[in-house]
């Protein structure tokens, strides 16, 4: 990229921060935080405000089969397109940046390359995808999902207040009988982007600015259920007890030591139900839901491997049934190697501090991941906070990420070949 395209490629502050007050003024009412959730009567005007945002940054707009808003502006030869874009609903009380950022940050990337006159070889789409966040149907990444063939038509059915999924998709304007088929193939798209605040505290506590980001780590996550005996707590003696709770305490303290150990995983036991939960009666039953994530989908698996062998040996030894109750997965998604250095590249011109760092979060980009190559690009969150109301991150590093996607789109560009390759 020449020196005179990076110094003209500046975002427009007052654009951004303008744009990002007035999708945060709708939201849902009597709802904490700034509450947009699909499909809401908030995020379907939500939808309406940025079809005419879009529009009015000179782009063309429509709405695929899974209701993904997208705009386009034209590249001058006949390659696929590359996709920029986030999705703009949040969880209840949620913030003002996760997602919207890369939504409205891709819009105001389109804006500046028109006003830096840069012609892009690659078409450039700008998407909104539907509904990332997991909603009351069950399902999260809804439009990214359909997009690579991960949408099963059954969920069309799932209702919610008596609307089903297939109702509401049809309200934001797509066609769900369409959707038993990946909408696109691979090689339909050129790659992706999506920059994003990091939710996270990693950058905000190095110092650094700016993160490429590798990959979106995989989970591993199941429900145990350990069935005891429920029994006075002051008249059974310590060897005779069958206590739930007390082998659950060693399964969630053996989940914490393997993942200490484990620099390249995490793993939490968030969820936890004791019966009958009396000071006075040994505890029976408890429930508890345990997952573990990482970038390595063989660490993923031993990881798990040695939990479950550490749960059953300690369900025997207290004379404890142990049962998984139900085991989801979901497999790592590796950027391409190529594209993680053109993003890291790219970031340290703007940050020189710039990291590599994987999501320890879910994203559209471990589905769009699935159709072309696929980076992300991170943000400071302050606090690492995320998910509520106090989610920030600072004018300057908005405008910051916004800028490392313009350049990395330009980069992107000149870097693919007719094949789609990187270079
Ligand atoms: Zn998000």
């Amino acid at each position: 990229m020449s020196a005179e395209i990076m110094r003209a490629l500046q975002p427009d502050q007052q654009r951004l921060l303008q744009a990002i007050n007035d999708l945060a003024n709708i939201v849902e009412p009597d709802t904490p935080g700034w509450t947009r959730r699909f499909p809401s009567g908030a995020y379907l005007r939500g939808r309406e405000w940025l079809r005419t945002r879009m529009q009015n940054a000179g782009l063309s707009t429509r709405i695929d089969a899974a209701g993904n808003l997208l705009a386009e502006r034209a590249g001058s030869a006949d390659l696929p397109p590359i996709l920029i874009g986030s999705h703009t609903d949040t969880v209840l009380g949620g913030g003002r940046y996760d997602g919207i950022l890369g939504v409205l940050g891709a819009i105001e990337v389109a804006q500046c390359l028109d006003e830096a006159g840069v012609t892009l070889r690659h078409p450039l789409i700008v998407a909104d995808f539907l509904a990332e966040e997991a909603n009351d149907y069950g399902i999260s990444c809804v439009g990214s999902r359909a997009l690579a063939g991960n949408f099963k038509p059954e969920w069309l059915d799932r209702t919610l207040n008596g609307l089903t999924l297939a109702d509401a998709i049809r309200a934001v304007g797509g066609t769900p009988e369409a959707l038993g088929t990946p909408l696109a193939s691979k090689g339909a798209v050129a790659a992706c982007l999506e920059l994003h605040i990091e939710q996270g505290p990693v950058l905000d506590q190095r110092g650094k600015l700016l993160a490429a980001v590798n990959g979106i780590v995989g989970i591993q996550r199941g429900t145990l259920v350990l069935q005891g005996q429920p029994d006075h707590a002051g008249t059974t003696p310590m060897e005779l007890r069958r206590d739930a709770l007390a082998t659950a305490a060693v399964i969630i303290s053996t989940l914490e030591a393997l993942c200490r150990d484990e620099p390249q995983a995490v793993g939490t036991v968030g969820r936890l139900e004791v019966s009958p939960n009396q000071s006075n009666v040994i505890p029976g039953t408890v429930t508890l839901t345990a997952e573990i994530r990482s970038l390595d989908a063989e660490i993923l698996e031993h990881t798990w491997q040695a939990l479950w062998e550490a749960a059953t040996a300690a369900a025997q030894q207290r004379g404890v049934a142990l049962e998984l109750l139900a085991l989801t997965s979901t497999p790592p998604a590796l950027a391409e190697r190529w594209l993680v250095d053109l993003v890291h590249q790219v970031c340290r011109r703007l940050d020189d501090g710039a990291i590599v760092l994987p999501s320890g979060a879910g994203h559209d980009s471990s589905q769009l991941a699935q159709l072309a190559p696929t980076a992300m690009i991170f943000v400071p969150s302050i606090g690492g906070r995320s998910h509520c109301p106090e989610e920030a991150t600072t004018p300057e590093h908005l405008v910051l990420g916004v800028a490392a996607l313009a350049h990395a789109v330009v980069a992107v560009d000149q870097a693919l070949d007719a094949e789609g390759h990187g270079q």
